[in-house]
């Protein structure tokens, strides 16, 4: 069975399979296994982040290309501008990784609160875009005015009538000259569609009703501030799977424009699309999430917005996005060991085999030993009987235990490669078979933590291994994070089966890579039985085209951990020295020995040491 599980469908060219393994098809394309061991062989266990910001710099680029293609085909007289909003990833290797990529660009930040807006303040470089949004109190806007006052290009969205009534108190407050922008965020009527729609639509929690954008307009323009007001803002959700709901909502917006521009909003001359973009996760044909192209929304968004402005008579504004996933996610691969295989005894070298067994055993070793594409089918249905006969046998006390173990591993070995052999195996027989063989994988790492869309949502990710790619999987694989809750659990589904290889990780390390993590996952993560952060590296390459692992930051110790509960590290020191010096169990020598190891486990993060591999030497 050919396996590229699915890399030409979520892969985007970013990676290719070459030799055996999976490589960064980017300058001297590594692979990432040459990555991990690099990684490893510094003494980090565990799961593990790999940030690549040639990734983040080719989808800004992809952006910024399709949208000025589409404004030349369409000769578009306004521009296109873009800003990343912060919440879909704020952390520090991150975005500094996106500002350091997107200076040609004049790319900006979104905020949507004070912390993120502070990220904001000291990232964005002066003259770039900083947009507001989200709910608002009077020290966020004070914010606001102290960053306008600073040079920064900045808008606050108004999300709300009360924030423009504050947003007029601190401008009487502040009495300075410069003001922040403002642009109004509108509700629609339309709605996005899929798992994260609520954005939009009359019951979003967010946007003016026309009656408040009437009023709000009014009251603006009584203040004086219709020179602040320039941009309107919508956004009807993530992973926008269709593009029609946004091509209503374009219609809706780009009216909306037209009319307070006709009421006399002299200023405004841009139009915010919001996010929405979405990333293709699926790992199977029939899965497929997505049913536009960039190209296809790009040349969406510059024509409908043109005709709105031909028909209005308007000039035709600026268009600003503030794409998040579409930016963000492929940027992170988190790759995690395997520790255990649940079935490993099901291998050829767990059977016991008599000088004389049974002859159903026997006939199954045989079977065992010379199925081949030709006979393959008929062997199969072959053992299925002979094991449904030994069981009555074993019931009946006819064979002992011995023999029944013989039995399961011949089955499932026989089953096992009869899947690889034969293609056309009848989908209901191999979900059948598939069911009978499935193998469990204990997964190094926290879905809750790293996933945590996969827990909440169930959205997928594409995972694969990184290594053996030459060889056929032959295990259905269910995966078991080390959590020990049931929920972090990614099981095999028929439909869209996983196959993983055969393989015993006590002699030979087997890593999963998980894709796509770049958006949400990160901040979203949960410390579930206090695993954190997984360790983290920028992969950045040279001029040589060689990759450089920049940045590392270990995931959090033990200690650290607990202290960000707020227990308090010195009682807990304290608690732990004190039971051992007190223990009347030990001598002085052996104290020593378990208060050297106990510091030593402390430091370390809490995920597991991979089980060693064996030195082959
Ligand atoms: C979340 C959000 C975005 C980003 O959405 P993506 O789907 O990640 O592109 C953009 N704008 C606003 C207002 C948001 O709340």
């Amino acid at each position: 069975m050919e396996k590229n599980y699915g890399i030409d469908i979520w892969g985007d060219g970013n990676f290719i399979i070459k030799n055996s393994t999976v490589n960064i098809n980017y300058a001297k394309r590594p692979s990432l296994l040459e990555i991990v061991s690099n990684v490893r062989e510094r003494g980090y266990k565990g799961p593990l982040l790999l940030r690549f910001p040639h990734l983040i710099k080719k989808q800004i680029d992809t952006l910024y290309n399709e949208f000025h293609r589409a404004k030349k085909e369409f000769d578009y007289k306004g521009s296109f501008q873009a800003v990343f909003p912060l919440k879909v990833n704020q952390f520090p290797n991150f975005v500094n990784s996106l500002i350091e990529v997107s200076k040609e660009y004049n790319y900006g930040l979104e905020a949507g609160s004070k912390a993120e807006l502070i990220i904001a303040m000291t990232h964005t470089p002066l003259g770039a875009p900083i947009t507001v949004n989200g709910f608002k109190d009077k020290e966020m806007i004070s914010l606001c005015f102290i960053a306008a006052n600073m040079g920064h290009n900045i808008t606050i969205t108004i999300e709300g009538l009360g924030e423009l009534e504050t947003i007029i108190e601190v401008k009487q407050e502040f009495n300075m000259t410069v003001v922040p922008k403002i642009g109004v965020r509108i509700r629609l009527h339309s709605s996005g569609i899929g798992i994260w729609a609520k954005s939009g639509g009359y019951s979003s929690k967010f946007g003016l009703t026309s009656t408040e954008l009437l009023e709000a307009y009014d009251l603006i323009k009584k203040h004086n501030l219709l020179k602040q007001l320039w941009m309107i803002h919508f956004h009807i959700g993530s992973q926008m799977s269709q593009i029609n709901p946004l091509k209503k909502a374009l219609r809706e917006a780009g009216n909306i424009y037209a009319e307070l521009k006709k009421r006399g909003a002299f200023a405004l001359s841009a139009i915010n699309i919001g996010g929405g973009l979405a990333i293709e996760y699926a790992q199977h044909q029939q899965t497929k999430e997505v049913n536009y192209t960039l190209v296809e929304f790009a040349n969406d968004v510059v024509f409908l917005i043109k005709e709105i402005a031909k028909n209005k008579k308007i000039d035709e504004p600026d268009i600003f996005t503030e794409s998040g996933r579409f930016i963000a996610a492929s940027h992170s691969v988190l790759i995690a060991p395997v520790l255990e295989l649940f079935s490993q005894d099901y291998q050829e070298k767990s059977l016991r085999l008599k000088e004389k067994n049974p002859p159903l055993i026997a006939e199954l070793y045989a079977l065992w030993n010379s199925i081949n594409c030709n006979n393959a089918r008929e062997y199969l249905h072959d053992a299925l009987d002979h094991m449904e006969s030994l069981l009555t046998l074993f019931d009946l006390g006819y064979i002992d235990l011995e023999d029944r173990s013989n039995c399961e591993i011949l089955v499932n070995l026989i089953i096992k490669k009869s899947i690889v052999l034969l293609s056309d195996i009848a989908p209901s027989e191999l979900q059948r078979l598939q069911n009978k063989i499935q193998e469990r994988y204990l997964v190094n790492f926290s879905a809750f933590q790293s996933l945590a869309d996969f827990w909440g949502l169930k959205q997928h990710f594409p995972m694969m291994p990184i290594d053996k790619l030459n060889t056929s999987p032959t295990n259905p694989a269910t995966l078991w994070d080390i959590t020990c809750d049931s929920d972090g659990e990614i099981s095999f589904e028929d439909k869209t089966p996983l196959y993983l290889h055969n393989v015993d990780v006590t002699k030979d390390e087997y890593f999963l890579a998980f894709f796509l993590t770049g958006a949400y996952q990160e901040v979203l993560g949960m410390k579930h039985n206090l695993f954190t952060h997984p360790t983290e590296v920028v992969v950045n390459f040279d001029k040589n085209g060689d990759f450089q692992l920049e940045k590392l930051i270990e995931s959090q110790n033990i200690i650290d951990v607990l202290e960000d509960l707020d227990y308090d590290r010195n009682y807990l020191d304290k608690r732990l020295k004190h039971q051992i010096e007190a223990s009347s169990l030990i001598n002085s020598t052996q104290k020593e020995e378990l208060l050297g190891k106990l510091y030593l486990y402390l430091s370390e993060n809490s995920y597991l040491k991979t089980i060693q591999a064996h030195n082959e030497n």
